[in-house]
């Protein structure tokens, strides 16, 4: 177990965001849950000893307000909110343009509005951001594939601004994994369940838990020269057949 360290994780309620903060409170370091509703958080908080903030990380009011509650010096932060949104099922360029806007609001404005408050606190040098991307990102689904895509491409700007202080910023990028909220529809589809550890070369769907490992690691200070990089955590699905 190493130094206690600060860390906030957004989305850290319900599936990979649960699984990184046991992962982080299980190494010893202090972790704040940020979620939406206040159940999940708090039953997580509760669970590993750490604390909670509700909040929608769409709202950039909400985000400023939040700033003095998040944890004065914070060593590691991870960027895991986020929300797939239905395909529009109105006819019409006003819903394509309604669906585009509403996916990019709740993909991208959580990780970069988060990013921006707390960013004068975080430790320097030793700071890590992680971000939480997708293979949608890289292989293409739609518009939540380019909202994914856009993270991974901000995320260059951000390394750039941030790797002189000391700070690295890095993407994870999960394939398919089951055990989470965003899942669940896919999970309830046995077929398409099959389907998705059929595409992997490893031949069984993602856990969160095989998320989080990635992210702990990233985070960890012996990982000081990644920076700007991408660790994809999908079993191999980019190649997969
Ligand atoms: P979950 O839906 O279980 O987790 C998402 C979490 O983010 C929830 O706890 C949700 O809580 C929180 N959240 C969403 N929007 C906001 C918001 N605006 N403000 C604050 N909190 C928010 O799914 P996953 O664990 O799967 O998703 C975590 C991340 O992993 C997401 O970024 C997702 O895109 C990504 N991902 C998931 C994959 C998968 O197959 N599961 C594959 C690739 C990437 P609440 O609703 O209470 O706000």
């Amino acid at each position: 177990m190493g130094t206690r360290r600060f860390v906030v994780v957004s989305g850290g309620g319900s599936g990979i965001g649960r699984a990184i903060a046991r992962a982080f409170a299980d190494r010893g370091d202090h972790v704040t849950v940020l979620g939406r509703r206040p159940e999940p958080i708090a039953a997580v908080a509760k669970e590993i000893g750490g604390a909670a903030l509700a909040l929608d990380l769409t709202d950039p009011h909400a985000v400023e307000r939040a700033r003095a509650e998040l944890p004065e010096h914070v060593d590691v932060l991870v960027n895991n909110a986020g929300q797939r949104m239905p395909l529009p099922t109105e006819p019409g360029l006003a819903a394509i343009a309604d669906h585009w806007r509403r996916m990019y609001d709740h993909i991208v404005l959580p990780a970069v509005l988060l990013t921006e408050a707390p960013l004068p606190r975080l430790a320097r040098p030793g700071g890590r951001i992680v971000s939480i991307g997708s293979t949608a990102g890289l292989r293409g689904n739609n518009a939540y594939g380019a909202a994914k895509a856009a993270i991974h491409t901000w995320n260059h700007t951000l390394a750039t601004r941030v790797g002189p202080d000391g700070i690295t910023a890095n993407v994870v990028i999960p394939g398919y994994i089951a055990d989470t909220e965003f899942a669940f529809d896919m999970v309830q589809d046995a077929a398409e369940h099959a389907r998705r550890a059929e595409t992997t070369l490893v031949k069984r769907v993602g856990r969160p838990e095989d998320v989080a490992a990635a992210v702990v690691f990233v985070a960890s200070p012996e990982a000081g020269y990644i920076c700007g990089e991408f660790v994809n955590v999908s079993g191999g699905h980019v190649l997969g057949r």
